[in-house]
Order: structure tokens, then sequence, then C-alpha cells
């Protein structure tokens, strides 16, 4: 099976060459078909799985055809535990949206507030964030809006929680529209995660790679 198998536009399969990605992972495999339709997802997946562009190419794909209203508003929201995974991600994503003219903004603690204030007004279409400094924009800056909010991707869910993101978490959830498609993943699935997974998702097929 190659990319080209998996229903994505010319611009993403493009980048996947340029990163040197010749056959999709299992997990890519695995959840791109299934994030294409739409459906909340619960994956058990580790790093080095290659999940960062199972849940990234499907949404870019989704954001490809939602065309002019895509500068609206914030469209994705990607939550992960730590400053160095959310560059990471943020890394990944600007790679794979680089033939498109998505873009996406870091919003993570350690980087001026202010700054980070003005990008998220020019709304990005993607944010990747830690959900510490995310809280604190929809608090004080006023500068993310979540109420058009497409998808939500809870990165590495047993970290979030063992870091104590739980309440900011379930904020953050109450101010995204009940109408959005929902992606998790963790490493382990702990009672934590599921309790996570109940109040975050609907009905998510259950993928593990
Ligand atoms: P991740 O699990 O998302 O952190 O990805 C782990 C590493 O695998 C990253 O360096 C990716 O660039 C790389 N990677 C992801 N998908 C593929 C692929 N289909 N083929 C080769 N490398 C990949």
């Amino acid at each position: 099976e190659s990319f080209n198998d998996l229903n994505l536009s010319r611009q993403l399969i493009r980048a996947c060459t340029a990163l040197g990605y010749d056959v999709p992972t299992p997990i890519q495999a695995a959840v791109v078909p299934l994030a294409l339709t739409g459906r909340d997802i619960c994956g058990r997946a580790v790093t080095g799985s290659g999940k960062t562009a199972a849940f990234m190419l499907p949404l870019l794909e989704r954001m490809l055809h939602r065309g002019a209203r895509a500068a609206a508003a914030t469209h994705v929201l990607v939550l992960v535990p730590t400053r160095e995974l959310a560059v990471q991600v943020h890394q990944m994503t600007m790679r794979l949206a680089q033939f498109t003219s998505i873009r996406a903004a870091l919003v993570v603690g350690g980087l001026s507030a202010n700054t980070q204030a003005a990008e998220l007004r020019t709304r990005p279409e993607i944010v990747v964030a830690t959900p510490g400094r995310l809280i604190d924009h929809v608090r004080n800056t006023h500068s993310v809006g979540l109420e058009d909010l497409a998808a939500l991707v809870l990165d590495e869910a047993d970290r979030l929680l063992e870091m104590g993101f739980l309440e900011e978490i379930r904020e953050i959830v109450r101010h995204c529209p009940t109408r959005r498609q929902t992606m998790l993943f963790s490493a382990t699935l702990t009672s934590g995660v599921q309790e996570l997974a109940e109040f975050s998702m609907k009905h998510p097929a259950r993928l593990s790679a």
C-alpha cells in the first residue's frame, strides 16, 4: 500500500514524498481512511509509530475541502502534554501542510503570550498547544476562538493526565462545539484515559498499532 491509495490530495502526497515517506505506517493505514469519514478515534499508539501524520493528514485533507471558510476561525486544535512535543507536532504539521495555504500556530509556555495572541488573532487554521497556555489565552487574551472548531486531538493522553491537565482539558472541551471530530491517542489506556475518552468522544473507533 502507498500514500496514493489513501485518497489524499496531491499537495499532501507531495509533502509525504518530500518527507521521504514511501509507505504508510500501520497506524497511518488504519487511521487515515477512518478519520477521513469524520469519525472519532481512540488509538493506542506510541511515539515513533507515525501517529502525528496519521491524525494530521486526514485533518488537512478535510480542511482542504472546507475551502474559503477555512480562514474564518481555528479549525483544528491539537493538545499535547509538553512544550517539546508541541514543537515537534507543530514542525511536522508545517511540513505536511507546506504545499497548501493552511497555517499552524504553536502555543506553549515560555514564549511571549502577547506575540502568540497576535498570531492567534490572524486565525491560523491549526493550533498546536499545551493545555495550560491555551487556557491562558481562552481566559485572558481572548485571542482563541474555538466556536468553529471542527476537530480536537488529544495527543499522548496518558501523559496529559500525568501532567495534571484534566481540568484544563475539561474546560477546553466545554468551549468546543459539540459537533466536532475528536481523536485521542495514548500509549496506555488507563482508566483515566478511558474517562477522558468518554467525555470527549462519541462512539469512537478503537484502534491499536
Ligand atoms: P511520530 O510517531 O509521529 O512521532 O513519528 C515518528 C517518526 O517517523 C517521525 O520522524 C516521522 O517523520 C517518521 N514517519 C512518520 N510516518 C512515516 C512514514 N510513513 N514513513 C517513514 N517515516 C515516517
